[in-house]
């Protein structure tokens, strides 16, 4: 089995999961259905279902091509998601076991960013694909859920086993650990963190995948307890509360003027 990353739109990943001995191939979440497509062919690869983890077109906007081109193809999304999700053929719900291209997955139900937004978990392959609930160093906006939703999505998946890979839906994380070091400036492993992503980026190269166990070291959203960022925050919010919920939807408010 790999992962391979296909940079979609300006700094969208779809991901291309292939079985090395079937050449069965799974994508989760695609923008355009060529890159995706030309992908596949150059590596001699059967694609057999597309993974979305939301609605949002940036996401999903390959899928109707997709279904159109690839005799067969499954398309898996959130029933939550409300019929949102185009060429939908397999509705999923949080908790659901899928079988794809070789691979079993779970479906976790990870609302806030949407209503209906899932992750999928392959743990042989110690992998989770979190579409933009969880990014490297940051997290989704609250779209449709409300501070407490994101919580608590983020607390499920920071919960998965520290040497899981994160593969996120955007390449932000440069972005992302600037904001990060401005309320944990004292953090050694943010700034080694930073300092690597910026050189990666220098060169042009994904800073994906990350782990769950970096995750809980380098990201302010599931550091909520760190006494730095609670200290940074109150310095501008005096009447601040340690409520894990407050410290999240102030720092989401910070990153959003950011
Ligand atoms: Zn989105």
């Amino acid at each position: 089995m790999s992962v391979i990353p296909v940079p979609q739109l300006t700094d969208n990943y779809a991901y291309l999961v292939a079985d090395d001995a079937s050449r069965e191939a799974t994508v989760i979440d695609c923008a355009e259905a060529d890159t995706v497509l030309d992908e596949v062919k150059r590596r001699g690869l059967k694609l057999v279902a597309v993974l979305s983890t939301h609605w949002h077109g940036d996401h999903t906007g390959g899928n109707t091509a997709l279904a159109a081109k690839v005799a067969g193809i499954r398309i898996y999304g959130a029933r939550a998601e409300g019929g949102r999700i185009p060429a939908l053929t397999d509705p999923v719900d949080d908790g659901d076991t899928i079988q794809v291209g070789g691979l079993a997955g779970r479906v976790l139900g990870i609302p806030a960013h949407t209503n209906g937004h899932v992750a999928y978990y392959f743990a042989s392959l110690k992998a989770l694909f979190c579409g933009d609930t969880l990014f490297i160093a940051g997290c989704g906006r609250v779209f449709e859920g409300q501070a407490a939703t994101m919580v608590a999505s983020l607390r499920k998946l920071a919960a998965l086993p520290d040497d899981t890979q994160v593969f996120c839906g955007h390449e932000y994380t440069e972005n992302n650990l600037r904001f990060a070091l401005t309320v944990e400036p004292g953090n050694p492993a943010l700034k080694k963190k930073y300092e690597w992503a910026v050189a990666r980026r220098r060169e042009n190269k994904w800073t994906i995948p990350s782990t769950i166990g970096e995750e809980k070291q380098t990201n302010p959203f599931l550091r909520t307890d760190s006494a730095e960022i609670r200290a940074s925050l109150k310095r501008s919010n005096p009447g601040l509360s340690d409520d894990p919920v407050e410290i999240f939807a102030q720092l989401r408010a910070m990153k959003d003027r950011f």
